[in-house]
């Protein structure tokens, strides 16, 4: 299972709907964040996503919305009598802030927390997959990440098996997983009852910044771009100031990557009462883009 939950999906500060930002990814069982906004923890009991098992959190920068909750989730996790490591990835700075985050307790937590420094052309390799670290651009150290599994083997033709005699059961697997058998005297390749590698699913989240080329790059044919929305395009000078983007930014970023589905998030409190403008915005470049909302649920499936 790839799923993603929208925890957090407000521009700078909370509203009495939106938390800051954090984005909850579950892969095949091991629980990932994407920042950790003020309120995480309580979005998580909320989605009842198993937040004591959170293995690793992935900051994209250090401003304030993107990081107040850490502090609490390590004493809960530490209440809660923790043993496995908590591994927080960020850009430079993340040691001093980790150590922050640790001393605010005021008290040592009984499981040890480790801080990674990235940066852009970093890959994190994990079972399954791997997470790449690219730049983006918000006027402070700042990075995105791309999740991307592994290849899985190719389809597997069973007829085709059993016409060359290969009886169902172990040697199957065996076929399927790339080895060749042996069936009365005759050699049985893989590639004759396997089809090509099946690419894996990809999701990318950019955190705070600016379009960039890189950002295209990064997220080139990706299942599910989760870009900054903060405003409209009618307040594109505003987002040039603060380093942020537009809905009809994130949809052109969306659209020269060629990425199944756009998800809009960090959105300011302005639009409150309605986001239909950051969606209108955003469809006239890329049809298939959605507003993320706090507790959103998303189910990642795998590419045809
Ligand atoms: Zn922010
Ligand atoms: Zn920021």
């Amino acid at each position: 299972m790839l799923k993603i939950v929208f925890l957090g999906t407000a521009g700078s500060f909370p509203t009495s709907k939106r938390n800051p930002s954090c984005v909850f990814v579950n892969h095949e069982g091991e629980l990932l964040l994407f920042d950790c906004g003020e309120g995480a923890q309580k979005r998580m009991m909320q989605a009842k996503c198993g937040m004591l098992n959170i293995s690793s959190i992935f900051i994209t920068h250090f401003h304030a919305d993107h990081i107040l909750g850490i502090p609490g989730l390590i004493q809960t996790l530490s209440f809660n009598d923790r043993k496995q490591p908590l591994v927080i990835y960020g850009p430079k700075g993340v040691e001093s802030f980790v150590k922050l985050f640790v001393a605010l307790g005021q008290f040592k937590p009984c499981f040890d927390v480790q801080s990674v420094e990235v940066s852009g052309r970093d890959v994190i390799v994990r079972d399954g997959y791997r997470i790449t670290v690219f730049n983006t651009v918000h006027g402070v150290p700042s990075v995105g990440y791309a999740l991307i599994e592994d290849e899985r083997p190719g389809r597997f033709n069973r007829e085709c098996a059993i016409a060359l005699g290969v009886p169902p059961g172990p040697l199957f697997r065996k076929l399927h997983h790339g080895e060749s058998v042996e069936i009365n005297g005759r050699i049985v390749a893989s590639e004759e009852v396997v089809g090509p590698p099946r690419r894996g699913r990809k999701i990318v989240y950019t955190g705070d910044t600016r379009p960039t080329e890189e950002i295209v790059k990064a997220s080139l044919g990706a299942d599910v771009l989760i870009h900054d929305a903060s405003m409209a395009d009618d307040l594109g000078d505003w987002a040039r100031t603060t380093k942020h983007s537009t809905a009809g930014e994130a949809a052109r970023t969306a659209a020269d990557a060629g990425v199944k589905q756009l998800i809009l998030t960090h959105i300011s409190a302005r639009y409150g009462d309605s986001t239909d403008v950051l969606i209108n915005n955003a469809r006239d470049i890329f049809e298939n883009t959605a507003v993320a909302y706090d507790l959103m649920e998303l189910v990642v499936p795998y590419p045809k």
